[in-house]
């Protein structure tokens, strides 16, 4: 797995001799990129059709299965969409290189070479399959119960995705079925408020320390701030930040396009009777934002009850696990979608919020996770969980039972193996696993 750690040993100084610090760059992220002219891509795909007959892949159906293989499918991402269209029969370089853009052409190319992020797939899948299997007789933990909504969900429901910043993708379990995202949901609130207002202007209202308290605790820091954006507080004060001046339902659905486009242009919708009971059992939250108003936190002309409204719609907001994973995965390719190429985020955006994510993204168990897992995460008293992989991929994971942190029991467990399993600890690259 992983490109990128050979271009540091093969050659990486020599070639990269005017920048001192590729070797840091292990893991590049797969960027957005300008459409290639007619004559480069007709060169690709003439490279990709030799390839693909050395491979014994003729028609387009053996294309297709090939790329399947690899964990691609037109399905899953719109940059592949034409390739579905290609006609049956032998492959045609003229015909690829007028019907596909560059975009897919490349993938295409980077397929049969074996240079996606995850050069075999197969083999990757499997090992994950084992991890989902081993990681489902892990019990223990208890569902939510403040709202009636969580407390009847089924605590054996169990669901992972992966999504590489390629748009490799493999689900088990309940990976389709949507569920509220609850806190998992914060890191995007945050991204979008960012976007919206800029670093200072969200840092001047939230700090980006971990609070050490439970998410909920009534404690500002010592500059009279939310301690950071991954709490209730701090996710209720860039909640006040997102176009303040509209109405809520066009304030939440502003965060549900933001949403989906990180999510593969699909779409997010939001549990009503969620929210409604969130609204309903607001005291806590309700104390929260009376004691940020009190130490005049909120920026000048917000609305602080508007800003609680807009939070609980975003705690509602619904997505299924292969979302979550292309959530992810496009927060571990720099902020470009993996399976639209779109830009969703700004890099500086995504390196921000992954810090955050990394620091506080895990309740009071945050420091322990960055050090026994060292991967930034998401979780959510829905027993969601988003774990990404920087330069390589996310997961997404639901399981509701939960332990005393409030953590997904078997999002733990799975977090544990697969850092077992693969080098994905952030300090993997120098310590070898
Ligand atoms: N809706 C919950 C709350 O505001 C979300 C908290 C969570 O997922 N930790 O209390």
């Amino acid at each position: 797995t992983g490109q990128g750690s050979d271009a540091c040993h093969s050659g990486g100084m020599t070639s990269h001799a005017h920048d001192p610090f590729a070797c840091f760059l292990a893991r590049p992220a797969r960027y957005e990129q300008d459409e290639a002219t007619p004559d480069v891509r007709t060169a690709i795909a003439e490279a990709i059709c030799e390839r693909a007959g050395n491979q014994g892949c003729r028609t387009a159906t053996d294309l297709l299965a090939v790329l399947e293989r690899a964990g691609l499918t037109a399905a899953g991402m719109s940059r592949l969409t034409a390739l579905s269209d290609l006609p049956a029969g032998d492959l045609d370089s003229a015909t690829m290189a007028a019907q596909l853009g560059s975009d897919a052409l490349e993938l295409v190319q980077q397929a049969l070479d074996g240079h996606l992020a995850v050069s075999n797939f197969e083999n990757f899948s499997s090992r994950l399959a084992n991890i989902f299997a081993y990681a489902r007789d892990v019990t223990g933990g208890a569902l939510a119960d403040y709202i009636p909504e969580l407390a009847k969900q089924d605590p054996s429901a169990f669901g992972l995705a992966v999504c590489t910043i390629d748009g490799q993708q493999a689900a088990f379990g309940e990976a389709d079925t949507a569920f509220c995202q609850q806190s998992a949901i914060k890191p995007l609130i945050y991204a979008l408020a960012m976007g919206l207002n800029g670093e200072n202007q969200v840092h001047r209202h939230v700090g980006r320390e971990p609070s050490g308290r439970r998410f909920n605790e009534l404690a500002l820091d010592p500059d009279n701030r939310p301690h950071n954006p991954m709490i209730n507080s701090g996710a209720i004060m860039c909640s006040a930040m997102i176009r303040p001046g509209l109405p809520v339902a066009d304030r939440a659905s502003l965060l549900q396009r933001f949403v989906g486009s990180a999510a593969g242009g699909s779409k997010v919708g939001i549990d009503q009777a969620v929210y409604e009971s969130e609204r309903g059992t607001a005291k806590r939250n309700l104390a929260l934002v009376k004691l940020m108003d009190e130490h005049d936190a909120f920026p000048e002309g917000v609305d602080p009850a508007a800003a609680l409204d807009l939070y609980f719609r975003a705690c509602a907001m619904t997505m299924d696990c292969r979302q979550m994973a292309v959530v992810a995965a496009t927060l571990a390719n720099g902020g470009v979608c993996p399976t639209t190429g779109h830009r969703v985020i700004d890099s500086r955006i995504v390196r921000n919020t992954l810090s955050l994510m990394l620091s506080c993204g895990m309740y009071d168990y945050s420091g322990e996770y960055a050090f026994t897992v060292g991967l930034p995460a998401k979780s959510g008293v829905s027993g969601g969980l988003m774990i990404v992989v920087p330069g390589l991929g996310g997961f997404g994971l639901w399981s509701p039972p939960l332990d005393r942190q409030g953590n997904p029991v078997r999002g733990i467990e799975v977090s544990r193996l697969l850092v077992e399993s693969f080098p994905f600890h952030l300090f993997a690259g120098v310590t070898g696993s």
